[in-house]
């Protein structure tokens, strides 16, 4: 369960989240749609702690994420104790941020292996039945620059997988590739949903929305304006903003 409670945060004078209340369920797949500059990255940021909130906070199953408690006030935790909490915080990113010079395999192994000291045939071995999962078998000694943008997202996806994440994070994860390729990422990602990964979707594409979240999420201006099962936020929207949004997007 990932439990965000009173977010706040500002870039200097610019408040960018002015109060976020949202509880993801574990299992559960919560979609965030907004226009641009809502807030939308910079809350799936704040979860895994690549921006600091300045007020409220964030929990990922029961563990406090960026600080401990100590008494009554919210200590700092070193960045050693925070790269091990992002380790199970998967964040699948718009541009998929593969290393080049590594092949799919080793894209896959990399931090298993460095950062949580697993065995490399081990880490190996669960990167091929991932690369099977998100259906690129074939291409475990191919190189980034040898695939297509759908094929690089989900070695980006299993990447993430390979970490035995808590919770996923994705950032707009097809606003990049070319319309033909967005379907075969939405399938994995809809695959997962289906075998209970909890998940965090930025995206724009509604269908995909209607289809596979829990939990629709509404931001504007740094607030959640409403959220609720797919048919209600999607079909029958309370609020003005929530209308004209989706009145420009589907
Ligand atoms: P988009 O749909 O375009 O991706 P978004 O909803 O993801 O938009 P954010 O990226 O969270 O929006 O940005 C929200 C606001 O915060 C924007 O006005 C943006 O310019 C500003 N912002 C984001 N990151 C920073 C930063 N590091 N420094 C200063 N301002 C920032
Ligand atoms: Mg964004």
């Amino acid at each position: 369960m990932v439990d965000i409670r009173s977010v706040h945060k500002s870039f200097g004078p610019l408040q960018v989240l002015k109060g976020i209340d949202l509880a993801v369920r574990t299992g559960e797949v919560t979609v965030i749609l907004g226009p641009s500059g809502s807030g939308k990255s910079t809350l799936l940021r704040t979860v895994n702690h690549l921006e600091k909130v300045d007020r409220g906070t964030i929990s990922v199953d029961g563990e406090l994420i960026g600080y401990r408690r100590s008494g009554d006030r919210l200590r700092e935790l070193p960045e050693r104790e925070v790269l091990r909490q992002r380790t199970r915080i998967g964040f699948v990113f718009q541009n998929f941020h593969l290393f080049p010079h590594l092949t799919v395999l080793e894209n896959i192994t990399e931090a298993p292996v460095s950062v949580l000291g697993r065995p490399r045939r081990a880490a190996a071995e669960a990167a091929r039945r991932l690369l099977e999962r998100v259906g690129l078998a074939d291409k475990a000694g191919a190189y980034p620059g040898q695939l297509s943008g759908g094929q690089r997202q989900r070695v980006a996806i299993a990447r993430a997988l390979a970490l035995e994440p808590r919770v996923l994070l994705f950032d707009e994860p097809t606003s990049a590739l070319d319309p033909e390729l967005v379907g075969e990422v939405l399938d994995v990602i809809r695959d997962l949903a289906r075998q209970g990964t909890t998940m965090i979707v930025v995206t724009h594409e509604i269908g995909f929305a209607r289809e596979v979240a829990d939990t629709v999420v509404f931001m504007d201006d740094g607030r959640i304006v409403e959220q609720g099962p797919p048919g209600d936020v999607l079909d029958r929207p309370q609020h003005e903003r929530t209308r004209a949004f989706l009145s420009k997007v589907l």
